[in-house]
């Protein structure tokens, strides 16, 4: 699937609506909007439909993918090899071990210096949070479920905590952490929104995956 270099570059923005749409709503709307506003909007759309939204779309994923919409993990690894490409194959092993193991040696220092319960990546996020949230007012409320609204009510959202926490952005179910209308609830409710929060944001979960040694390759 390569739906820019079939369709051209132009295509993306289109095709960004559809990645990133929160509803079958409003995939079907994205969908609409290419047919109707891009040149070859109708051969793009019955190119699209003929892939599952499953791999592609936020509304249709199966699991959550933490805030990764492609194979984004294979991705960094090639764009962090980059340079070791030119080397002949013997070379080019001993470099990937230096490498893995220098990144390694950081990161593990960095996991072990810092007395911070979560990661930076999250708590950079919860900050941005902590700064809107006070444009979000809560509307029948109850243990279970919220309705969150801003505008005057234009924009809506509903979160669920059970059986698991959700909300109707779909953030909750793919990050594995509090949306922001999940911590206005929060708020409102007095409660902490940290009990929300996959282990997976927390230093200690970060440290763990640094801890052990790589044992050098041998001949
Ligand atoms: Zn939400």
């Amino acid at each position: 699937m390569n739906i820019r270099r079939h369709f051209g570059a132009q295509v993306s923005k289109f095709f960004q609506r559809l990645v990133y749409a929160t509803s079958q709503a409003r995939y079907e709307e994205a969908l609409g909007i290419l047919e109707k506003d891009y040149p070859n909007g109708k051969e793009a759309v019955a190119y699209i439909k003929a892939i599952d939204s499953r791999k592609f779309s936020r509304y249709a994923l199966v699991l959550p993918r933490y805030g990764r919409m492609t194979s984004n993990a294979v991705e960094c690894m090639n764009a962090a090899f980059l340079k070791l490409r030119e080397y002949a194959a013997r070379r080019l092993l001993f470099e990937v071990w230096i490498y893995v193991m220098r990144s390694f040696y950081e990161r593990q220092t960095i996991a072990e210096g810092s007395i911070d319960l979560l990661t930076e990546y999250a708590k950079g996020r919860f900050s941005e949070f902590e700064c809107e949230y006070g444009r979000y007012v809560m509307y029948n409320a109850d243990d279970d479920n919220a309705l969150v609204q801003t505008n005057g009510g234009v924009d809506q959202w509903i979160v669920r905590r059970h059986p698991r926490l959700s909300c109707s952005c779909y953030e909750p179910q793919e990050m594995q952490w509090p949306c922001i209308h999940v911590m206005s609830w929060c708020k409102g409710k007095g409660e902490d929104y940290l009990p929300y929060v996959d282990r997976i944001y927390f230093q200690k979960s970060l440290l763990a995956c640094y801890s052990q040694a790589i044992p050098p390759v041998t001949e």
